[in-house]
């Protein structure tokens, strides 16, 4: 279903006013994790001045440490509704279990499917069966067919509104925390007719490269980028070492945008 052979146009990703895929790339952004009402306040107010219509935040964090934060559940969700609605933003977050996603449609505009569950087939039925857009991460060591697969199982149980999201895979390079595989964008526009996307934030891991990487997806043929975002890196719950603070990301956002491709 997802095939470029059984349906030639574009799907188009339709958030209200927002729309994903198409000939305009779009650039989401946002913190790792929702911490506080505060903190999502801060982010969404500066992207909201910079123009940017969808943000990200994770309330429901799966964590390679059980130790390390959670995320705040239901809670963050309940923020980022509030915050959203404060500023016109669409929102995206990720949820973990299928038990969660039929409220989570009552939250967020966007349900996020991460790359530690790519392959958990009862969340990806779960997923299918609502009508709310999923944002489906490409697995760590997923290949493109298991990938097209995973987003298969969604549309084939009915929500046929699913975008694909690189995000990194795992090689031997320690340079950067995963290596964005930029080929997976134009195989995956040629093969599907859904959005693509590239996280140049968990692909790389690193603030230095993340303009590059950005202009690099969009020259592939990306419909849109997305990057994390934080009042205060130093100091945040989760990936502290990868998010850019609001400066840095006005001066990203330029950058990719001086390239004239978004
Ligand atoms: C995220 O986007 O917040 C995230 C946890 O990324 P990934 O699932 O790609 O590791
Ligand atoms: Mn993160």
């Amino acid at each position: 279903l997802v095939s470029r052979k059984k349906k030639p146009e574009d799907t188009l990703i339709q958030l209200g006013d927002v729309t994903i895929g198409g000939s305009k790339p779009i650039m989401i952004a946002g913190p790792c994790s929702v911490e506080s009402y505060e903190q999502v306040r801060t982010v969404a107010k500066a992207l909201k001045e910079a123009g940017i219509t969808v943000m990200r935040g994770g309330a429901f964090k799966p964590r390679t440490s059980p130790y390390d934060f959670q995320g705040l559940g239901i809670e963050g969700l309940k923020i980022l509704k509030e915050v959203g609605a404060e500023f016109g933003l669409k929102t995206i977050s990720e949820i973990v279990d299928p038990a969660h996603i039929e409220l989570a449609c009552d939250y967020i505009d966007v349900i996020q499917i991460g790359a530690r569950n790519m392959q958990n087939f009862e969340l990806l039925k779960a997923a299918g069966e609502v009508k709310t857009p999923i944002l489906l991460k490409r697995g760590l060591a997923a290949t493109l067919d298991e990938f097209v697969h995973a987003a298969e199982y969604i549309v084939s149980r009915g929500n046929t509104q699913v975008m694909l999201i690189e995000r990194g895979i795992r090689t031997y390079e320690k340079a950067t925390r995963n290596t964005l595989d930029i080929s997976a964008v134009p195989i995956l526009k040629q093969e599907t007719h859904l959005p693509v996307l590239v996280d140049v934030t968990h692909s790389t891991g690193r603030k230095d490269i993340l303009a590059p990487c950005a202009k690099a997806g969009l020259a592939a043929g990306a419909d849109g980028i997305m990057v994390e975002v934080h009042p205060d890196p130093a100091t945040a719950l989760s990936d502290a070492a990868q998010q850019l603070n609001i400066p840095q990301f006005h001066e990203f956002y330029e950058e990719v945008k001086r390239s004239g491709l978004l």
